[in-house]
């Protein structure tokens, strides 16, 4: 006669509700003979019960209600072990291997386990706030129950310095009231305390209640053992209602917006994403069709790959590393630098890559001794300074307050420019500045259109004498001054192999007209132009901008046959 083999069903039933509960876990409830759990977990299941026999325990029973469940199916029977949420995410699941082990079970021989995954509070819970688990999250349990405090307050304080998204299981109970009020302390000495905060109790149950708050305030509200607080990375934010975390970390500033979105087409790109491994292997294989969003950024991508931009250090040290840059330049004074992280506190420890160009003018081309001294602190040993194939300075920083690196670059009297799909102004130097009198339109086309977002970057070249030296009619847009009036060129493909001039669209317009002409042909690029259309072909797909108008160069040139023969 063979023995029946039992079987144990470590079941994770989700949430609570019952559209929540996968169909195996249903099955696995209705196929087994023996169904053990927690009393509110067997009433929550009631629906899926028949002739069951029921054992039902108190919360505390975990090590007696997994030996009974090993000892049920030792007998022969299916025994179903029930866990809210997944069963492997604090749930019954390791328990009862262990149990299991200490009998030294034979998985080949002994009885048989399924474990049924569920869906656990961090994902249940997240579904209600939002989309707050959008990036690398973590699950801690702040029950010291079973794991020493000091363990946990490590994996919490872990967890804030490397910017994880947080779920808090088991944060508070009647008698343990103590460990979420150091928890909030810790993580806001990496954190805002405007950092979004979701409090969900009862998740997809009769009593559920979701609240919004933030790391500052969340203990003013009510945190139980239902609940679950997930605390958002310093990417997080909130919508209408509801608590957001962006995909990726995004890294572009303009002057006017401070966060930049990478376009679509500017996403998975190596050189868009210089923190990425492949950025720090691989340089731009130059053997593409179309170069990249920026022909600066292959000079980048190999220079990450020479020596890589270090975009992961510890925050803490970094923050100090922050301040005594700020503390040796006299911007910070006085006490040790562990006291100004505490005075300074909460420390914003999300570092960006600040990327802008920088010019000593729109005109004046020389910077000075001490501009450059004070460029070369600001970037510092992890950043970089580039200079382009288009007369540019690029800088790009580490920092987590931009703002205060184009103070300070203002403040030395350097003139600071988005870059990127931007209107940029390229002026020349005007013959070193003798040759002076377009300087005034090449500044206000700087002020009323440099910076301002294009379909696709357009370099607007202005050149100051009919030389054109620094090569205005190449650009997109050129102009160049000559007789006390301004030559206007359009749509110079200004890269490829059938890289082009400009096309000469007018002549000897007036310095009142020039800034509204370029003005309307901006305007007109950025409203009608395709995304990342370039904007020679925008210029040949309307044919005429701002009423200049598109000469196809392809067109047959008509020979005049009357003089031949
Ligand atoms: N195995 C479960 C976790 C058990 S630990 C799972 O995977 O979800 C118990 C903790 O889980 C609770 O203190 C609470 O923080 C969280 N939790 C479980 N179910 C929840 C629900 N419906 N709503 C909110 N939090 C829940």
């Amino acid at each position: 006669m063979t023995i029946r083999k039992g079987k144990l069903l470590i079941i994770g039933f989700g949430p609570g509700a019952f559209e929540h509960i996968t169909q195996r876990a249903r099955e696995a409830i209705e196929e087994s003979e023996v169904i053990i759990g927690y009393n509110t977990y067997v009433d929550l299941i009631r629906g899926l019960l028949t002739d069951q026999e029921i054992v039902r325990t108190g919360m505390t029973e975990e090590v007696s209600r997994a030996q009974e469940a090993v000892r049920q199916a030792e007998l022969g029977k299916k025994v179903a072990v029930i866990s809210s949420g997944d069963s492997g995410v604090y749930g019954m699941a390791g328990l009862v291997y262990e149990v299991l082990i200490e009998r030294q079970w034979d998985p080949s021989t002994g009885v048989e386990v399924e474990v049924v995954p569920g869906i656990s509070a961090i994902n249940s819970c997240a579904s209600l706030l939002g989309a707050p688990v959008m990036h690398d999250a973590c699950t801690i349990s702040l029950s010291d129950h079973l794991t020493p405090w000091e363990q946990i307050a490590k994996r919490v304080e872990a967890a804030a310095s490397a910017d994880f998204i947080i779920a808090l299981y088991n944060p508070r109970s009647g008698r343990r009231t103590r460990q979420i009020v150091e928890t909030q302390r810790i993580l806001l000495k990496y954190r805002s305390p405007e950092t979004p905060v979701g409090l969900v109790k009862s998740a997809y149950r009769d009593r559920e209640q979701v609240i919004l708050t933030t790391l500052g305030s969340m203990l003013d509200h009510d945190i139980g053992m239902l609940t679950t607080v997930i605390i958002g990375n310093s990417t997080t934010f909130v919508y209408e209602g509801l608590i957001i975390t962006p995909r990726g970390y995004q890294r572009k500033y303009t002057l006017d917006s401070t966060v930049q979105a990478l376009r679509p087409h500017e996403r998975l790109r190596t050189e868009a994403e210089p923190w990425s491994l492949n950025a720090q292997e691989e340089g731009w294989d130059d053997d593409e069709e179309e170069p990249p969003v920026r022909m600066e950024s292959t000079a980048m991508a190999s220079a990450a790959a020479s020596e890589p931009m270090k975009t992961e250090q510890h925050s803490v040290s970094l923050a100090l590393e922050a301040l005594q840059l700020l503390t040796a330049k006299g911007i910070l004074s006085g006490g040790s630098l562990s006291a100004a992280v505490e005075a300074t506190s909460p420390v914003r420890t999300t570092l960006s890559i600040f990327e802008l160009g920088i010019a000593p003018g729109i005109a004046n081309k020389k910077f000075t001794a001490q501009q450059m001294t004070m460029i070369a602190e600001l970037v510092g040993e992890k950043g970089e300074i580039e200079y382009t194939p288009h007369h540019q300075i690029i800088v790009r920083i580490e920092t987590e307050d931009p703002s205060s690196v184009v103070d300070q670059l203002k403040k030395a009297q350097l003139l600071v420019f988005p870059i990127g799909d931007v209107a940029q102004i390229k002026a020349c130097d005007f013959c070193n500045l003798e040759k002076d009198e377009a300087i005034p339109v090449a500044e206000q086309l700087n002020r009323v259109i440099g910076g301002l977002k294009t379909p696709k970057e357009l370099k607007i070249g202005i050149n100051g004498c009919g030389m054109a030296c620094y090569g205005a009619v190449l650009e997109d847009i050129g102009i160049v001054f000559r007789r006390g009036a301004y030559d206007l060129f359009l749509g110079g493909k200004t890269i490829g192999r059938n890289a082009h001039a400009a096309q000469p669209v007018a002549e000897g317009i007036s310095a009142s007209d020039i800034v509204p002409a370029i003005e309307r042909i901006f305007k007109e690029y950025a409203e009608k132009g395709h995304p990342n259309e370039r904007f020679h072909k925008f210029f040949k797909r309307v044919g005429k901008v701002a009423g200049f108008e598109h000469q196809d160069h392809h067109e047959p040139v008509a020979v005049d046959a009357a003089c031949g023969d």
